[in-house]
């Protein structure tokens, strides 16, 4: 069992925020309490509210807020069930582009977290998951 499995969420709302040393970060919208869901939602609508934002924002440890917008899309990132390791969500559009990012970021089955073999296998040993083609294209040159 792999120490880190691949986690894709439903289509959910996420905070993208960038602060001033041009880090971003994608914030599940439910990592809020529902109370402050409806404060983030509305400061978001409103032009001119950064201060409210920094100080919603600031809880989750991201400073100097410069940019920052709702945003609609699947989440991915890889977590360490039981423990509190996890890499940074990414959102996209689609649940393939998850697993095709998940898969060529980090070198695993976009399925079970298990690492990819060198040989060029359309499966996973351990899942039977799918790789995506990517992999093989990027091997015909
Ligand atoms: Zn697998």
């Amino acid at each position: 069992m792999p120490h880190m499995i691949p986690e894709i969420t439903e289509k959910i709302k996420f905070i993208y925020v960038e602060n001033k040393y041009a880090e971003s970060y994608f914030i599940p919208i439910d990592t809020w309490a529902k109370s402050e869901i409806k404060k983030v939602l509305e400061a978001c609508s409103k032009v001119n509210n950064e201060n409210e934002i920094e100080y919603l924002v600031e809880d989750m440890g991201i400073k100097d807020v410069s940019q920052y917008e709702v945003v609609e899309g699947y989440g991915c990132r890889l977590t360490a069930p039981g423990f509190l390791d996890c890499t940074d969500w990414c959102v996209f559009d689609t649940v393939e582009e998850c697993r095709e990012y998940l898969q060529e970021a980090f070198e695993i089955c976009s399925y079970c977290g298990e690492d990819m073999p060198e040989d060029d296998s359309n499966n996973c040993s351990n899942c039977n998951g799918e790789y995506y083609n990517s992999k093989k294209e990027n091997n015909i040159c």
